[in-house]
């Protein structure tokens, strides 16, 4: 019985082919082998055909040299970019997009944990696909679509798990980024890590601090958003933990973190609402974001986002113009989606009194009511045609009149911010502070 389920199983997976190899991706490999270049579309795309779905892009292996894969395709009239001849890899720009052809490979002894010290070209697609991070991602198909499976990823992604290809413990210790992959994997596709893996990335994990942070970051932002994300930074909050201490359990940050894990899939998956909702105990947000490779822009808006956390939801136009007048209104939008993703499960009437404030934003927003300087329906020269000394005095009227409008006292109109700006000036020159 068991040998004919499996032979029945050997049976599907010689009988397995990739479809949908787009017409543009199937001419280079055409061309290539029919130069007497084997050439096959591997990684991410074979999987993802494999599971039903559409490929972010098709990225082809050849046994071609660099500099020959180059060589024919600018022959047949193609525009070839060198992105990466030193590893192999060129791209070539197809009617249909980009494709990226890179030269079979092992890759050698990587010594600071990052990055292969040296790549040494082969002939040999097993022992390129060999070097592969996972079973899921180390199948090739040619151009006809047969596919080539010697690691077992078939099997692998039937069952729904994250296997290394080889042996966890070296594969790891010669790239640690490939721990964080496996985890970007797993929250991305909803699987879960075999159980060797898990083990060694248990036991390996303190490696990740050696990699280069703009290379975390990536696969960070995929793990984040991811549809597993929630149970994977549950499961393996001690990996998370290794580049964030501030996170720990018993850390000040720590509380928050695992609070939201169970509504963190409520969010929509953007890197800095996840992020914001993960860091926002955090004491030193910015500083926690840098060391994962974040950019200022990310880091300002997550360590804005976690400063407001306490903000009661505004119920009237005036508070609403408030907030507006100290951030971008996308800012006070992500402030809504994260209050009423971590109230949705609790406190009902807290995430509907959020859902009420982003209607009132939205309303305040399409009427062009004013909460900043640039709305006011005065400017500095109004003030100084109107007799306000050149100076402080002008910046000073000019805030103060903006306070008043958005606090619903005085209406946004020229005549009426002009006689309360001579009423302001008495003020301010009898009390200059
Ligand atoms: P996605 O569709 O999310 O881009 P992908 O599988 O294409 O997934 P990439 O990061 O684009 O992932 O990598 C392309 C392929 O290169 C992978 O499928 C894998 O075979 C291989 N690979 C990438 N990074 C590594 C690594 N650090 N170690 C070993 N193999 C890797
Ligand atoms: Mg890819």
């Amino acid at each position: 019985m068991q040998q004919e389920a499996r032979g029945r199983q050997a049976e599907t997976a010689a009988k397995a082919r990739i479809t949908g190899i787009p017409a543009e991706v199937a001419r280079v490999m055409q061309l290539l082998n029919a130069a007497g270049k084997e050439t096959a579309a591997v990684g991410g795309c074979v999987r993802d055909r494999l599971l039903k779905k559409q490929p972010k892009d098709w990225d082809l292996a050849t046994a071609a040299r660099p500099e020959e894969t180059q060589a024919l395709l600018q022959q047949a009239g193609y525009r070839v970019i060198p992105t990466g001849i030193r590893y192999g890899t060129v791209t070539a720009l197809t009617p249909g997009g980009p494709v990226e052809i890179t030269t079979f490979r092992l890759d050698g002894a990587y010594s600071d944990a990052r990055r292969p010290d040296a790549v040494v070209f082969t002939g040999d697609l097993r022992r390129d696909l060999a070097r592969r991070d996972f079973t899921i991602n180390a199948m090739a198909c040619n151009m006809q679509g047969e596919l080539l499976d010697c690691f077992g990823g078939q099997r692998d992604l039937r069952a729904g798990l994250i296997r290394c290809v080889g042996e966890p413990d070296r594969r790891f210790a010669e790239d640690a980024l490939r721990m964080m992959r496996a985890l970007r994997f797993a929250a991305g596709l909803d699987f879960t890590l075999e159980a060797q893996t898990a083990r060694s990335l248990r036991q390996n994990c303190h490696r990740l601090a050696m990699v280069a942070p703009q290379r975390l970051r990536a696969e960070l932002d995929g793990l984040l958003c991811g549809k597993g994300a929630g149970r994977v930074l549950e499961q393996d909050a001690q990996v998370l933990c290794v580049l964030l201490p501030e996170l720990k359990e018993d850390a000040p940050g720590g509380r928050a973190y695992w609070q939201a894990l169970p509504w963190l899939n409520n969010l929509p998956p953007q890197p800095v609402l996840r992020l914001a909702a993960l860091l926002h105990g955090v004491q030193d947000v910015s500083g926690a974001l840098a060391r994962l490779g974040y950019d200022n822009a990310a880091k300002a808006r997550v360590a804005l986002l976690a400063s407001l956390w306490g903000t009661p939801p505004p119920q009237r136009d005036a508070e609403v113009r408030r907030l507006l007048g100290r951030m971008p209104p996308e800012a006070f939008f992500q402030l809504a989606l994260l209050k009423q993703a971590e109230a949705f499960s609790q406190q009902e009437k807290e995430a509907a009194a959020w859902r009420g404030a982003a209607d009132l934003a939205r309303r305040v927003l399409q009427e062009g009511q004013c909460f900043r300087l640039k709305d006011l329906a005065v400017k500095g020269e109004d003030l100084l045609a109107a007799g306000v000394p050149a100076g402080p005095a002008v910046g000073r009227v000019l805030h103060a009149l903006l306070k008043r409008v958005i606090e619903g006292e005085l209406p946004n109109e020229k005549h009426a911010l002009l006689q309360q700006a001579a009423r302001l000036l008495t003020i301010i020159e009898e009390r200059p502070d």
